[in-house]
């Protein structure tokens, strides 16, 4: 036990078409996971744990406009921003979430304040934003989250009249992190804004422990992205956890027989990045691409978006 680290991130799976994608824009987004990378590598590095380092690292996701979480997030079918965030302690398997939050500046913050200051695990709307300000955690006005792309794309829905997810090549732009810390410790943290015109409160698999985020010491942490409503029937990142647990298969196994077998029977699109008990990574999707970095001890970072 202990002294390896670890820490996969993901920016969204999906239909990522090199033909959407100029050498200017690849850079921003590697530019990004970069960044985000190294702020969750940089605590586990100094000794810090692996709760921080997830946070730290989805923190600049979210601030990151590119991607589908806090700033940057989709629009709902009323023009607005809904955000749902959790996160994870494998140690303890203590966990935080929230879902349908508006103006909250980082909502895995507020997860985090959820899992460490309150006695509940998932607090919704109105209430978590309440709990926000009873914290002091940051607000933003509707302007601070506004882009024009993610605009235009619920515009286009809504002429549709589809629920859309994420971009109009269907691309699954949530945010997460899992990480192993020094003292062998395991966490992981998701954040998104879930699809562009959803309707009625919709809830997706990010801010709900066991299908969209996961960790266990025992076994690994994970946070998902793809089409929330099948990794929820799915219940993908426990049920990673479980094959590990209770069948004995590695972590690499076990995120085959998910993401390439079980998920792609029902129609579920996606994929998650995973880190185990001694710091091995996989980040598997079943779909064209997803954004995703990791680095382990201190090897090179990875920092890819198609297959390869
Ligand atoms: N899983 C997210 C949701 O369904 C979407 C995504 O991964 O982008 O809300």
């Amino acid at each position: 036990m202990g002294q390896n680290i670890s820490i996969a991130i993901h920016g969204g799976a999906g239909t990522i078409l090199r033909s959407n994608m100029t050498p200017e824009l690849q850079a921003q987004y590697e530019a990004g996971l970069g960044q985000a990378l190294q702020a969750g590598y940089a605590i586990l590095e100094s000794g810090g744990s692996s709760v921080d380092a997830v946070q730290a690292a989805v923190m600049h996701l979210e601030d990151f406009q590119l991607f589908n979480a806090g700033k940057g997030a989709v629009f709902n079918n009323r023009g607005k921003h809904e955000m749902d965030a959790s996160i994870m302690d494998g140690r303890t398997l203590a966990a935080g979430a929230v879902c349908g939050v508006g103006n909250v500046r980082n909502p895995v913050q507020l997860a985090r304040a959820v899992m460490d200051q309150s006695e509940h695990v998932l607090l919704a709307g109105a209430g978590a934003e309440e709990f926000a300000r009873q914290m002091e955690l940051p607000f933003e006005a509707d302007s601070y989250f506004f882009t024009q792309q993610r605009y235009d794309q619920w515009q286009q829905a809504l002429l549709e009249d589809k629920v859309q997810l994420d971009h109009s090549d269907k691309k699954f732009g949530t945010v997460g992190a899992a990480a192993l810390d020094m003292a062998g410790n395991l966490a992981a943290a998701t954040s998104t804004g879930g699809m562009t015109n959803k309707k009625f409160g919709r809830v997706g698999d990010s801010p709900i422990p066991g299908a969209g985020t996961y960790a266990n010491n025992a076994t690994c942490a994970i946070s998902c992205t793809g089409h929330g409503e099948l990794f929820i029937r799915s219940v993908v990142a426990y049920d990673i956890s479980c094959l590990m647990e209770y069948k004995g298969l590695s972590l690499q196994e076990a995120c085959n027989i998910v993401v390439h077998d079980k998920l792609v029977r029902i129609g579920g699109e996606g994929g998650l990045v995973a880190v185990d008990y001694s710091g091995n990574i996989c980040m598997p999707f079943n779909s064209e691409g997803m954004y995703r970095a990791s680095k382990r001890n201190a090897g090179e970072a990875v920092i890819k978006i198609y297959k390869d």
